[in-house]
Parts: C-alpha cells; structure tokens; sequence
C-alpha cells in the first residue's frame, strides 16, 4: 500500500509515511473487510459511513504540515483510522463524530492501540469545540458546502484547516490558513466525501 499508493503518487513527507507505515489499517474495518483494508479505495464501517482510501488519508495528512507539536481538531472520527495517523503526528487530537456508535467503536480502537493523546466527542462537529480552542490545526473528513465559519474561528493565527467543498458528491480539497484572521485558501485534488452534516454543513442525512 505505502510503495504503490502512497510514495508512488508523490507523498513525499517522512513522517507521513511512517505513520501509514505503523498504523494497522486492517483494525478499523471489520472482520468480513479486512483482506480488502489495503486496497485503494474507501470501505463501509457501518451507518453509512465509509474509512477514506489510504491514498486521501496521507494526503489529507500531508497537507496539514504537522511538525509534532500541533493540537489538532478532527471533525468526522469515523473508524478513526484517520485520528490514530494524527495521533502519531501531533501532539494532541481532539476528534468529533456525528453519529455515537461509530465514536464508540472508534475510542476503543485508538484505546486498544494504546495512544493516549487523543479525545473524543459525539456532536456536530461543524460548530467545533469551543471550549478547547485554538487549534493550530483542523481537519475536515466530509464534504462540507463552504468553510464553517465557526471552525474557521477556532483556528489559530497561521494554523491550517483541510477541509473537502464542493456539493453533496463531489468536491475540491481545499487548504485554509489563518492569516491575521482571514483566510488564505489553496486548492488542491477533487474528491468525493460523504456530506458534512451540521448546523454549518448539509441538512439532513
Ligand atoms: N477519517 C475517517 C476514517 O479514517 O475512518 C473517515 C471519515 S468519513 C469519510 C466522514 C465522517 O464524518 C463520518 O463518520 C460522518 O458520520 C462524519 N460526520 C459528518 N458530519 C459530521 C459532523 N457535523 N460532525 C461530526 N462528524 C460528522
């Protein structure tokens, strides 16, 4: 996976590739879905969902330029596959699923995996998390129909936010950096994510 998909289509940071390397994607599918973890392409995890293909996962994660010391604020937890390759490169994660069985079976994941820098939240992650902002970074799993502007301020002066925008089936990567408070965006590959639902996504499932 790490040869062909990741370094093979131009992911250049180390320590991205590390962690793909580390992370044991096959846990965060179930059982019946794991000789297809590997594979380049999303998998279902139940209600709907899917775990993003690996290839958009180091990308994503690329794009946000952890150094180490980041606290990152992660919106759509998922299987939580996503929030263990942060976990591994940041200092501290703060993570929000919609919808709570897949916040459960997420935490037990990262639990069992022993990472212990990583919280966890059941809401709408489109207003983010007040109470724990700045976040020097914020990641966006969904496709969202413009950047929320409640995330957006909570993000700190000169972080970065990735965030999928576009319409329900298809979007555009977008990369948002606070600069003195306004946002500096820079685009990057199309993409199809499920909807960012929320009072500042889509309405309705
Ligand atoms: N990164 C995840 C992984 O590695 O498994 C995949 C995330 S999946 C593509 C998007 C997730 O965002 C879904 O689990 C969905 O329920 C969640 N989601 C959608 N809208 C949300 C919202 N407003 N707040 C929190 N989570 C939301």
């Amino acid at each position: 996976m790490v040869d062909e998909q990741i370094i093979g289509r131009g992911i250049k940071d180390q320590g991205v590739i590390e962690a793909m390397l580390v992370v044991p994607r096959h846990k965060f599918v179930s059982e019946n879905l794991r000789t297809q973890a590997y594979n380049d392409y999303p998998l279902p995890i139940g209600a709907g969902q899917t775990i993003s293909q690996p290839y958009m996962v180091a990308l994503m994660t690329e794009l946000l330029q952890l150094s180490g010391k980041e606290k990152v604020l992660e919106i759509g937890t998922g299987s939580g596959y996503q929030t263990a390759i942060l976990a591994e490169l940041s200092s501290q994660v703060f993570t929000i699923e919609r919808i709570a069985e897949l916040s459960q079976a997420a935490r037990q994941r990262i639990e069992k995996l022993g990472y212990k820098n990583v919280v966890f939240r059941v809401g709408d992650g489109t207003i983010g998390w007040p109470e724990f902002a700045p976040f020097d970074r914020i990641l966006i799993t969904a496709g969202a129909p413009d950047i929320p502007k409640s995330l957006f301020s909570q993000l700190s002066d000169g972080g970065v936010m990735v965030v999928p925008i576009g319409d329900r089936n298809f979007q555009i990567l977008n990369v948002v950096k606070n600069v003195g408070g306004r946002p500096e965006v820079e685009q990057s590959i199309e993409c199809t994510f499920v909807p960012l639902v929320g009072k500042e996504g889509w309405n309705g499932a």
